[in-house]
């Protein structure tokens, strides 16, 4: 390997200092080894024949063998194209070139017998194959050609002859050039254990393969390593900070859990609050630190699930601290935490940037001598000027708002590590979870309480504006609230602001009888809190925002959730913003308005909304749509899931199953001194060195 990955690429027959210059730039290839590693993207059978009969416009690539009947010429001046009429005795096709009219005529001339390869697709009512390949059928062995490797390519690269025939010479040259096999770089006990193709027949079969089935071996044998080796330094990392955190032992549940819930529980849990409340109590009581992600779907009950277990850390003489990313949401924790407890010998207390001066004192020391039991905060609570006594335990809410390093800084105001619960509504589907918080144990709420009505989902087009209007004046009459959200982002900022306040003055003008507010980032911090509590207080009917309301908002009496140009939302957002409605026990209602023009994606988006209010099905289908590198939470996290040939949203079993694998080796090896597995830890240093640092997500 290591001769392959000092090579420069220059030096393989076919490149020369110029295009190995323009594979750097391009493509990022510098050395032998890069180019062995840029796959194709497809592979197109070239051994099958169709007859011109069978073809229709949805299909992939095929191959025709016949001849061209005559020539035409389309258009005129820059639209000019070249049309051929092409036969195989069973139908007539038309290839056409955009391009270089005059050359293709006299290349491919009437009557001779040609191999035609391309994609096929109905323009003007038509079956035809634009710039396709041609080859002389004379002398051609089709059956011999295989599995053909397509290779991503630029124009810069097609420039200097690199298009993806040219890269496949290169990797022709490349292959032929390897006198050696290259080496294994999993234990060769492994390869067979876990029947895997050996590295070197699967780089070569990635790339030339006889058939699909070893194409398809191929490929798990390098998406099994990729993934294998990320699981591994992720349980590694996991295992080493388990040993080295000393965790509380909360061995008690004491009076003030246990009078909680005899006494005070407004509703009975559910089985799954109970189970998760279980499996937290178990952590805690390990002697390690707890790490646990808590997902549960908007309105399932996690608040609930947090006091029960901070109730706990306060029973074994502990303090505890929740944090929320916004104010409102603070304050709403505040006031629904402060009615739950009321009678207990529980101090709670607030502290957020708008807690000053005279208030502020007293809750500090209060923090500092331990008299305060539980608090609530916002990002304050990281500055220096506040410590604790005893905090032991920590529950994050809603945790993609806040940083790795802001965390970080929590941990660190104590001598010992508290427990740590962090809490997501942004359902992560499992297998992306086990990458992005490979070191936390999840737990998942996967029931809401009872009674709790689906909210009923439409879409209309912004034409239909009358009655949407009229819909929600009837539901305002009926004593509920409406959200009305616009879409706002950096890149569009004034254009988005503008639709935001034309359609709050639309609105005003609309419901003249009704006040509206207004919210949206631009606001000062104040404003916003004030139009926000006028909105909670019931005052104002109609809240015209940004999505800055997304998060952990609870109105229960809010029952309308109307989302403008809904085609510029992601569906997680879409679905945190349903999930502001049906929290009371009334029908709620969430709208999608678009426009009449929309992507194939936008409306997949919109179906499975209106389809499925259950945020895991939602989570996977947006996975699958974007792809797991655009997912919200791995983009606040700073990950970048440059994997290589692995794709979590399709390879979900595999990683479960390497993980597996993973976790016995280390069982097996714990001090890393096996012989025979000595490959394996070289190349996991090797590769932590050249990648993202997995593990340092906590
Ligand atoms: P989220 O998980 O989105 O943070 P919350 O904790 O805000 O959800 O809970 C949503 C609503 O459900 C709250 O009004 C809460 O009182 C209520 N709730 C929580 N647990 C139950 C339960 N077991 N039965 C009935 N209602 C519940
Ligand atoms: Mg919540």
């Amino acid at each position: 390997m290591s001769t392959l990955a000092h090579t420069d690429i220059q030096y393989l027959s076919g490149v020369g200092p110029q295009r190995a210059e323009v594979l750097r730039k391009e493509l990022n290839i510098s050395t032998l080894n890069d180019l062995l590693y840029y796959f194709p993207y497809k592979h197109i059978d070239r051994s099958r024949l169709y007859y011109i009969h069978e073809i229709d416009g949805n299909m992939p690539y095929i191959q025709l063998r016949g001849k061209i009947l005559s020539y035409e010429t389309a258009g005129g001046g820059r639209k000019e194209r070249t049309i051929a009429h092409f036969t195989d005795g069973t139908g007539i096709i038309d290839l056409v070139w955009f391009q270089y009219g005059k050359f293709i005529q006299k290349r491919y001339p009437l009557n001779k017998e040609f191999i035609v390869f391309g994609k096929p697709t109905v323009f003007g009512g038509r079956i035809n194959i634009a710039h396709p390949d041609i080859d002389p059928a004379d002398g051609l062995d089709i059956s011999g050609m295989g599995l053909r490797p397509y290779y991503n390519t630029t124009e810069r690269m097609k420039r200097m002859n690199l298009s993806s025939g040219g890269m496949e010479k290169l990797m022709r040259n490349l292959f032929g050039m390897l006198t050696e096999p290259i080496p294994e770089t999993l234990p060769e006990y492994f390869v067979e254990e876990h029947h895997l193709m050996p590295l070197d027949e699967a780089l070569r079969c990635m790339h030339f393969p006889e058939n699909p089935e070893q194409l398809r071996r191929a490929e798990y044998r390098l998406k099994f390593e990729e993934l294998f080796y990320i699981q591994l330094d992720i349980l590694r990392y996991a295992r080493m900070r388990q040993q080295k955190s000393q965790g509380l032992c909360f061995t008690v549940v004491g009076h003030l859990f246990n009078t909680f819930y005899n006494e005070k529980l407004p509703f009975p849990l559910t089985n799954a609050q109970k189970r998760v409340i279980r499996e937290m109590r178990a952590d805690m009581n390990s002697g390690r630190q707890m790490n646990r992600l808590l997902q549960g779907d908007v309105g399932s009950g996690k608040t609930l699930v947090a006091l029960m277990v901070m109730l706990i850390a306060i029973d074994n003489g502990y303090q505890a601290c929740i944090m929320a990313p916004t104010e409102i949401l603070a304050e709403q924790h505040y006031a629904t935490i402060r009615t739950l407890l009321e009678g207990l010998p529980v101090r709670v207390e607030l502290l957020t940037g708008s807690v000053k001066g005279r208030r502020r004192a007293p809750i500090l020391s209060g923090l500092q001598d331990g008299s305060v039991h539980l608090l609530i905060a916002t990002h304050a609570v990281l500055e220096d000027t506040v410590s604790f006594a005893a905090l032991g335990l920590v529950v994050v809410d809603e945790q993609h708002r806040f940083g790795v390093a802001q965390r970080a800084k929590l941990w660190s105001k104590n001598d010992f590590l508290p427990h740590v619960l962090v809490m997501t509504a942004t359902p992560i589907p499992r297998t992306l979870a086990m990458t992005l918080y490979g070191d936390l144990d999840v737990s998942v709420i996967d029931e809401l309480p009872p009674g709790r009505k689906p909210v009923f989902t439409e879409h209309r087009y912004d034409t239909q504006k009358a009655s949407l209007y009229q819909f929600m004046c009837s539901q305002i009459d009926a004593g509920r609230q409406v959200y009305v959200v616009y879409p706002l982002i950096k890149e569009s900022e004034k254009m988005d602001l503008k639709n935001l306040e034309d359609g709050y003055r639309t609105i005003c003008e609309v419901f003249p009888d009704y006040a509206v507010s207004m919210v949206h980032g631009r606001l000062k911090p104040a404003e916003k809190e004030a139009e926000m509590q006028r909105f909670v207080s019931g005052e104002t009917k109609i809240m015209v925002a940004t999505t800055v309301i997304e998060v952990g908002v609870n109105v229960p009496n809010a029952s309308i959730m109307v989302i403008q140009n809904a085609e510029r939302f992601g569906l997680s957002q879409l679905h945190q913003l349903r999930g502001r409605v049906g929290r009371g026990a009334d029908q709620s209602y969430c709208i999608l308005v678009t426009s009449f023009k929309l992507t194939d994606d936008s409306r997949k988006r919109i179906d499975i909304m209106t389809r499925t209010t259950d945020g895991f099905e939602i989570a996977e289908a947006d996975l699958r749509l974007r792809g797991p590198g655009d997912l919200e939470g791995t983009q606040q996290s700073g990950i970048a899931f440059d994997l290589h040939i692995a794709n979590l949203a399709r390879d979900g079993i595999l990683l479960q199953h390497v993980r597996d694998i993973a976790l016995r080796l280390l069982d097996d090896d714990p001090d890393e001194s096996r012989p025979e597995n000595r490959i394996l830890w070289q190349q996991l240093r090797e590769r932590r060195r050249t990648n993202v640092n997995w593990s340092a997500i906590s």
